[in-house]
């Protein structure tokens, strides 16, 4: 089927719908802000991946060959966003008594297991940043002179060597506001570092050497030279956290209007993307979401209080991804329960379709087209798939149908069973054998219509966290909460 309606997107650069119009035919080509792998990525960090994504998909869907780079920030990036403080990963290798490099690999690799398991699509590449270094030293040199200062402790960026600074953000970066440290000698307050000495005296993990001494390339630069250095500029879209909108982009943009000479940002591809597109946060106002609390809301928590990780996409999905999303376990099981009942109005559509003539019908895939195309509006998407497991007509005709929106979703919903639905919480107190043991004691109680017995077995499995379904196909589940 041919996907005839337009695409829109909101570009927070202008801060509207604009229809997206690739800069070569027939590709989409998107940088996307990863992980800082200095801990495990929370839940909404993930939000963010699993928009990028979504976005992603989209672009496949609407016949674009999509070109998706995703960056592992593995330096570079410190706890203070003004310059001061320490680098994430040199920090966390201090306190846990590995090397930085040891830390690196370790958080990526749970965060790759992460992706996986949201079934986020791979990108056409990872791109790692210290695999970047002397490309981040030659753009440097490049704007160095024209764009930049030096001070003790590094190369800075001149914000005020670019027009139209800071407006992505519109918010008050030229002089700072709310910025409380800061490092002495910078000519103003929104100047960034792109290149930080390691302080003499001192040696660092990982370091490397430059005109500007040894050191460590800044968070900022990495991105605007990977993007670069995989897409080349300008690209189609840059995705990130609506809180990257505030600095981490802007300094992004006024470093490639440095390294493209282009002056002003009167055209938006001038910031080196055509679109700059930022997913909202993600909510906890139980505070779990803070890296510094031990036991902070990452996906395994989930998962080991027994809810299977594309309810979490699911839940995502229910929201647009301009608004805030706000997290709570009740939510989370009102999505799985919806991913379950969608799940189990597909088997019995599969269950129906072998005895069916072919159909030919393109059912409702205009309707699909029309609400993705519509900055990605997923909530109306979930609810036509609703729709067409729920409606009469050949079975065939529509699991075609669930599968093209799928595509999209990227919930599996072709492959997925309820079966595989059933994740064992972590503190569980039976076997899944153990279970089933009890279940045939209660079938025979039942045939002997010895109700006390059976009322009592299932009581004792529900107190164990076993929830029995008479009449369910699946028989029993884990009880989530
Ligand atoms: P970081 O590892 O801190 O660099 O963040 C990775 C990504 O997660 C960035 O795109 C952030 O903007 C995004 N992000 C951080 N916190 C949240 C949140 N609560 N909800 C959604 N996205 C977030
Ligand atoms: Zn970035």
């Amino acid at each position: 089927m041919t996907k005839t309606a337009p695409l829109k997107l909101f570009n927070s650069l202008t801060r509207q719908l604009e229809e997206f119009q690739p800069v070569h035919p027939g590709e989409a080509r998107v940088y996307t802000c990863g992980p800082t792998v200095y801990n495990f990525q929370h839940i909404g960090n993930m939000r963010a991946y699993v928009f990028a994504d979504t976005l992603g998909r989209t672009l496949s869907f609407k016949g674009y060959q999509l070109r998706h780079v995703i960056n592992i920030t593995d330096v570079g990036h410190l706890t203070s966003d003004a310059d001061v403080g320490d680098d994430k990963m040199e920090k966390a290798a201090v306190q846990q008594g590995k090397s930085a490099w040891d830390i690196a690999k370790f958080y990526t690799d749970a965060y790759w297991t992460d992706i996986e398991r949201l079934n986020i699509r791979q990108p056409y590449q990872w791109s790692i940043a210290t695999d970047y270094v002397p490309r981040m030293i030659d753009f440097a040199k490049s704007i160095a002179e024209k764009h930049c200062y030096e001070l003790p402790s590094g190369l800075y960026f001149d914000t005020s060597t670019v027009a139209d600074y800071g407006r992505l953000a519109r918010a008050a970066t030229e002089d700072g506001e709310g910025r409380i440290e800061s490092v002495e000698g910078k000519r103003h307050q929104a100047d960034f570092a792109i290149w930080r000495k390691t302080p003499e005296g001192e040696t660092r993990q990982m370091e490397w050497d430059s005109p500007w001494g040894r050191g460590a390339p800044g968070w900022h630069l990495e991105c605007s030279v990977m993007s670069e250095a995989l897409l080349g500029l300008p690209f189609d879209i840059h995705t990130g956290g609506i809180d990257h909108r505030e600095i981490h982009h802007p300094n992004e943009i006024a470093q490639n209007q440095a390294f493209t000479n282009c002056g002003s940002l009167s055209c938006a591809e001038n910031s080196g993307a055509r679109f700059w597109m930022h997913n909202n946060f993600l909510i906890d106002r139980g505070g779990k979401m803070s890296k510094s609390t031990g036991d902070f809301l990452r996906l395994q928590v989930l998962v080991d209080r027994g809810f299977h990780p594309l309810a979490y996409r699911l839940l995502c999905l229910q929201a647009h991804y301009r608004s805030e999303l706000e997290f709570s376990w009740e939510n989370l099981q009102s999505a799985f329960t919806r991913l379950k009942r969608i799940v189990m109005g597909i088997e019995r559509l599969k269950a129906r379709v072998e005895n069916e003539p072919p159909g030919q019908a393109d059912m409702n895939l205009y309707q699909i087209d029309e609400r993705i195309s519509n900055d990605l509006n997923t909530a109306e998407v979930l609810v036509i798939v609703e729709s067409i497991a729920g409606m009469k007509g050949f079975a065939g005709d529509r699991l075609n149908a669930i599968a093209e929106a799928d595509k999209i979703l990227g919930l599996n919903l072709l492959s997925l069973t309820r079966a595989d639905l059933r994740v064992r919480p972590a503190n569980a107190q039976l076997t899944a054998e153990e279970i089933e043991a009890e279940l045939a004691k209660r079938k025979d109680a039942r045939a002997n219509k010895d109700f006390a017995t059976s009322d009592a077995i299932r009581d004792a499995l529900l107190a164990k966290g076993v929830e029995v379904m008479d009449g369910d196909p699946l028989g029993w589940d884990w009880k989530t909460e």
